[in-house]
């Protein structure tokens, strides 16, 4: 059954849509491995050639798991389209090529994933698009980046490794006033916690490698909207260019998307109780978390979400060492990069996944050497706490 989102609520929803039963009666959704479709007759391939591709013909196209895993997160994400990626970056930069043309201006938040910013600064300007970045947080720069020429806004909310958030609405309303577009990266809050569409934004892109995943299994994106125009743009460039995603990923983050809204709960939960030991610790200068009344944008925080996410970020006192003591010092936590995971992740991001960028960038970013960046995943808070209390204590030790 092909559930409508309008009618359940997204718990029921993330559970009960996408799934077209087949004659076999199977319960759970099955796994289509197949590259292609048949056809009773060379006039039904012919007139399935011709149409919409509303009926499968080849998985690049369409794939019945792919659509089931699509029309999931299209009702999460309270748009009626969706298409699927072999990646994150694969669905933004879908995204980008399906909207943009030479000579097109793009206004970007400046705390990007770093290989979005790549993907603008080495790749679309060499085709003419042009991009300003811009410091998220401050609409009056949103206003001033706008040109006649200004395609598109780009943002990602909360950012990483800051956790910095945008007004979402207002952004929307700065693009649609100069009739350009808001594209929205939601893979840190995912549907389960903020619906960027209803806040006015025309695309929402997901790296579903993180929290639609949950348990760091498959790489794979999407990208999102209500608009029927956007969506067959997007459709006709993913499908055409090729980054598709395969059945058994797409059948992966279908069964994350069932218990999405339960695990962003247990992982608001457990952040914010490490978010608030961490500021207790006298080898902690300072903790990133927008559920902390200490967060610049906590009231924005308070207005829109109802729990803040697994992701934080805080300073240790010191520097690059002291920083690395503390994430070797811990016992079990994963020494990783990969995030929205089960298994709580723990990272120094100066020396890994902002290393490329300048110092200047950094300093610019706040992204200091002495910066640990952790996804908290869904352990026993209490233990969570031992471990890092384990590696900061170490610090405490030299400091002291
Ligand atoms: C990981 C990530 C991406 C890229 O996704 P991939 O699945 O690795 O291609 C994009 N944006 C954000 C916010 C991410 O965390």
């Amino acid at each position: 059954m092909h559930t409508s989102s309008d009618r359940y609520h997204p718990q029921t929803a993330a559970i009960r849509c996408g799934h077209r039963r087949t004659g076999e009666n199977e319960h759970n959704e099955p796994i289509f491995v197949t590259s292609s479709f048949v056809f009773d007759s060379c006039e039904q391939a012919s007139e399935r050639f011709s149409g919409d591709m509303e009926e499968n013909v080849y998985s690049r196209f369409t794939n019945p798991t792919v659509c089931g895993f699509q029309n999931r997160l299209a009702a999460l994400e309270g748009g009626r389209f969706c298409v699927a990626t072999a990646s994150g970056m694969a669905a933004i930069n879908g995204t980008l090529q399906a909207l943009l043309k030479a000579g097109d201006h793009v206004v970007a938040s400046s705390g990007l994933f770093g290989a979005t910013v790549s993907l603008f600064r080495q790749y679309f300007e060499k085709f003419g698009v042009s991009i300003s970045f811009v410091n998220m947080t401050e609409l009056e720069q949103w206003r001033l980046a706008m040109r006649p020429d200004t395609r598109l806004l780009f943002l990602e909310t909360p950012c990483n490794p800051m956790c910095e958030m945008a007004d979402i609405r207002s952004i929307a309303d700065i693009a649609h006033g100069s009739g350009a577009m808001l594209a929205v990266d939601n893979a840190f809050f995912t549907p389960a916690l903020q619906r960027p569409l209803e806040l006015g934004a025309d695309i929402v892109v997901h790296s579903a490698t993180k929290y639609l995943d949950g348990q760091g299994r498959c790489v794979g994106g999407a990208a999102v909207t209500d608009d029927k125009d956007i969506h067959s743009s997007l459709f006709s460039m993913l499908r055409t260019t090729g980054p598709t995603m395969s059945p058994f990923n797409a059948w992966t983050f279908s069964k994350g998307l069932e218990t999405l809204a339960l695990r962003m709960k247990q992982h608001s939960v457990n952040a914010l109780a490490v978010a608030r030991w961490l500021q207790t610790h006298p080898a902690v200068k300072r903790v990133y978390y927008p559920g902390l009344q200490s967060h610049p944008q906590h009231d924005l925080a308070r207005r829109t979400v109802t729990s803040f996410g697994g992701m934080l970020s805080f300073e240790v006192s010191g520097s690059k060492y002291e920083a690395w003591e503390v994430i070797d010092g811990t016992e079990f936590l994963s020494i990783t990069a990969n995030l929205g995971d089960a298994k709580t992740t723990i990272t120094h991001p100066a020396t890994t996944t902002h290393s490329r960028i300048s110092q200047q960038e950094r300093d610019r970013a706040r992204i200091t050497d002495s910066l640990i960046r952790v996804s908290v995943g869904l352990e026993h808070v209490e233990d969570i706490i031992g471990d890092l209390k384990r590696g900061l204590d170490r610090v405490r030790i030299w400091a002291g």
